[in-house]
């Protein structure tokens, strides 16, 4: 991909193909869409061999960490007379993330289609989807299309004359960000009070109800039915060598056509302005975030930083939920961190101290600086308290809360003194009642 080829031929819909189709939800769209096609090549497989396939096809997690999807499944043990579970995260719940619950409302079949193939493979007989619960038009669309697959013989016992059996379950949370750390969630679905659990052993080893369970995201293990109809070489020859296949990105903030892109994995944020309009008319990128708010932010000077595992990874982040949220020269720095930090406070599950206390400080220090009552000092203690989170923390939500703090004060530590010399927030100097 160079900058030099048409807006359009950036893209690569495959997820998101039929999305501007009538009624793309239903199984009969799905199926005029070459659905079920990926099933049943897979049947006709072994369910080692299947693993070894998508092992190879380098797909990896869209969850935000990008761990080698097929590694995930190859750590199920077997032979082991327990049961099997996999467990879908539906989740989606970081800020500035819309991609996982756009495509479980239009396209429902991808993700059922993946967990049937998923689930063959791992010799799972039940799977879960455990849904962001304040989703309910998406909940109905979901359990509409599994009764649909149901009635179709998609689901259920002896599957297409496979002799396989799947059931899923879809099950809705309660709203809790935590929900979605994969341990957490699996507390929840067992009915328990939604907090991370200790890892190891992770839950491929000790998962649901102790046993063997794949938590996979919904982009992950919607990848997986075109992988099997099209082939590991179509597969691999989108995205990086490292990083291979298409996924979706969404674009959220100060950008013309704000939504979800699907382009191959190594395309720059340059170009995905490109397809999408660019920055609003009349401004310009000021900071952006490639993966929700708990990935450090970056400036202009990262237009052309390979979003993919290696390029934003090698420049000291990760690229997270290809979350990609745009921020215009009219967005006040300490403003933002100080929303995305609330969030992490309010979210705080509260089992690890330098989470819950540390949170709290960083929201009462970031509060005070904002309304132009700061001190001298207040930026080395929020940097103090930011290192007291990161690394030290039960789970990856502190971490995520560090993360923009310590970013933003690389990148704009003039924004946070011209705060303390001035004493107002020189974007909005109204702001200065909002605190005090
Ligand atoms: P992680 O890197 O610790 O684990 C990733 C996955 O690999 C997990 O499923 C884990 O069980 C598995 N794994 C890792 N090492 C393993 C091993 N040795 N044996 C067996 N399995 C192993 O990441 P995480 O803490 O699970 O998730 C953090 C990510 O979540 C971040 O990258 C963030 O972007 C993302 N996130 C996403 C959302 C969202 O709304 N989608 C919200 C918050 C965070
Ligand atoms: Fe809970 Fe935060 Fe600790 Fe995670 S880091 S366990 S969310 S208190």
């Amino acid at each position: 991909m160079t900058s030099v080829e048409p807006a359009e031929k950036l893209l690569s819909p495959v997820l998101s193909a039929s999305w501007d189709d009538s009624r793309p939800w239903t199984l009969d769209t799905y199926l005029r869409h070459d659905g079920y096609r990926g099933l049943r090549n897979a049947l006709a497989m072994a369910p080692d061999d299947l693993i070894a396939l998508v092992k190879d096809s380098g797909l990896r997690g869209r969850g935000g960490a990008g761990f080698p999807t097929g590694m995930k499944w190859q750590f199920i043990p077997q032979n082991d007379g327990k049961p099997h579970y996999l467990v879908v995260n539906a989740d989606e719940s970081e800020p500035g993330t819309c991609k996982d619950i756009p495509l479980l409302f239009a396209n429902p079949h991808s993700l059922i289609e993946g967990m049937i193939i998923a689930s063959y493979a791992i010799r799972c007989d039940h799977a879960f989807i455990y849904l962001r619960g304040e989703v309910v038009p998406v909940l109905r669309r979901l359990h509409a299309a599994v009764a649909e697959a149901y009635e179709a013989g998609y689901l259920g016992k002896n599957i297409l004359g496979s002799g396989i059996d799947l059931d899923i379950t879809v099950h809705a949370g309660a709203g809790a960000y935590i929900c979605g750390e994969e341990t957490a969630l699996l507390d929840s679905l067992e009915g328990r009070r939604g907090q991370p659990r200790l890892r190891p052993p992770f839950p491929a080893i000790a998962g649901l109800y102790a046993c063997p369970t794949v938590v996979n995201n919904v982009e992950s293990i919607a990848s997986v039915p075109p992988i099997l109809a099209r082939g590991n070489e179509w597969f691999k020859s989108l995205g990086t060598e490292k990083s291979p296949g298409f996924t979706l990105y969404s674009l959220s903030g100060h950008v013309t056509n704000p939504g979800q892109y699907e382009a191959p994995l190594g395309i720059t944020l340059r170009q995905l302005l490109d397809v999408s309009g660019g920055v609003r008319a009349g401004h310009r990128l000021k900071f952006w975030t490639p993966g929700g708010s708990s990935t450090p932010m970056f400036t202009d000077e990262h237009l052309d930083v390979p979003l993919d595992y290696e390029g934003v990874g090698a420049a000291g982040s990760m690229l997270g939920t290809k979350a990609l949220q745009i921020f215009d020269e009219t967005t006040c720095v300490v403003r933002a961190v100080t929303r995305w930090t609330e969030f992490y406070a309010h979210e705080s599950c509260g089992k690890c101290t330098p989470c819950r206390e540390g949170t709290y400080w960083l929201v009462q220090l970031l509060k005070r600086v904002e309304a132009g009552q700061g001190v001298p000092g207040d930026l080395e203690k929020l940097l103090d308290i930011a290192d007291n989170i990161n690394g030290k923390s039960f789970c990856a939500l502190g971490d995520g809360a560090a993360s923009p703090i310590v970013s933003s004060l690389q990148h704009f530590r003039a924004e946070y003194e011209q705060h303390l010399s001035e004493r107002r927030c020189p974007f909005d100097p109204a702001a200065s009642t909002v605190w005090a």
